[in-house]
């Protein structure tokens, strides 16, 4: 196939906050696939707030990012050529190999999608890693009874509106914290009893006030202060299920951690983490129940969808600083 191919390379690593600067656009022939490859056109990838500690150069549960490569990361894609025989021309395909145009692979670590129950971005929000986070750490870890009190973190963006909703599913009252007055009325929308701005006032304060009875489950994406107040929040027996610490990941060095510790002695409190590419067994469950509960309305979603490749590192720097509601993804390529 002719024509230019474009991706987005990391070329330095950050300290701090990162810049757009650590990112360049390069551009290569469209590849030929070979013997058992296939030619994906890419229509969209997703940008998530994992990538920015695997740009530093520490090994963690992952790898880090290798300089002067492309970032690699979800996207959902056409098949355009398949010389493999286990995909076809016009298959829908979800891969790894993240931000580009045009992707060449040999087939492993493709999934073919649905691209007609629900559009096809969905399979990198909510019925993709996103959601299934939400499912896996919510049911899995936190264990949510009827009745009982849920409070989650970064409840506007991807795996927060999803766990949040799953939590109402479950028959819990729900709390959320989120950065805009926007997102508090999203939250609303959503179902959510209560939701408060953290960036007006301190998650302790929030909590106190949404929650004066305390909570029973802490969905945490932030970390943080949000964890302190939090465990200060919890009840005995209480479940903490860490998702995600975003509010820690610009850090230059490690802060110390919630003051509070000890609460989770007297309180007999549980906190589990979780890596959810360890759970893919349990996909199919998940794909099954949250396909029925888009179809039938009790799993929203949103997505901030950012246009053009050359804009993918800006949409990447907006997600850290609270620009999405829902799930941030960049689109290169037509959808239909
Ligand atoms: P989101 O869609 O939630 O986007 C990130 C959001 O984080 C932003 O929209 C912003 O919203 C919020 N945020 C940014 N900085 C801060 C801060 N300092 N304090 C509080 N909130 C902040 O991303 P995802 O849904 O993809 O991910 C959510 C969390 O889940 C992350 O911590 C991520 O690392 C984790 N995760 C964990 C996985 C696992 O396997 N354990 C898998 C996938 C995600 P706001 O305007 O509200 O500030």
């Amino acid at each position: 196939m002719e024509g230019v191919a474009r991706e987005i390379r990391l070329v330095a690593r950050p300290t701090g906050f990162p810049g757009e600067d650590l990112f360049e656009v390069a551009e290569t022939p469209i590849p030929d696939p070979g013997e058992g490859q296939l030619l994906v056109r890419n229509a969209y990838f997703s940008v998530d707030p994992y990538m920015r500690p695997r740009m530093n150069d520490v090994r963690s549960y992952v790898a880090p990012f290798t300089l002067g490569e492309a970032m690699t990361g979800g996207a959902v894609g056409r098949v355009e050529v398949s010389r493999n025989p286990a995909f076809a021309e016009g298959d829908w395909v979800l891969h790894a190999l993240g931000w580009r145009e045009w992707a060449l692979s040999d087939g492993s670590g493709v999934r073919k999608i649905d691209p007609v129950g629900a559009p096809v971005s969905t399979s990198l929000g909510v019925l993709g890693m996103p959601g299934f986070t939400a499912y896996y750490g919510l049911f899995e870890i936190g264990r949510p009874e009827d009745g009982q009190t849920v409070f989650v973190s970064g409840a506007a963006g991807a795996v927060g509106s999803a766990a949040g909703q799953m939590a109402k599913i479950a028959g819990c009252r729900v709390l959320g914290s989120a950065g805009t007055e926007d997102k508090l009325a999203w939250l609303r929308e959503l179902g959510f009893d209560a939701a408060f701005n953290y960036r007006e006032r301190s998650a302790r304060e929030g909590l106190a006030d949404a929650a004066p009875d305390g909570i029973d489950i802490y969905f945490d994406n932030v970390g943080g202060d949000h964890l302190e107040a939090a465990i200060g929040a919890m009840r005995m027996n209480g479940r903490i299920v860490a998702c995600g610490s975003i509010s820690r990941y610009n850090d230059a060095e490690p802060v110390a951690g919630p003051r509070n510790l000890f609460m989770v002695v007297t309180k007999r409190l549980r906190m589990q983490g979780y890596i959810i590419s360890d759970h893919y067994d349990r996909f199919p469950e998940f794909l099954a129940r949250a396909q029925e509960w888009v179809r039938d309305g009790r799993l929203r979603y949103r997505e901030t969808v950012i246009d053009g490749i050359e804009n993918a590192p800006s949409a990447f720097l907006g997600l850290l600083r609270g620009e999405n509601v829902g799930k941030m993804l960049v689109k290169v390529g037509p959808d239909e």
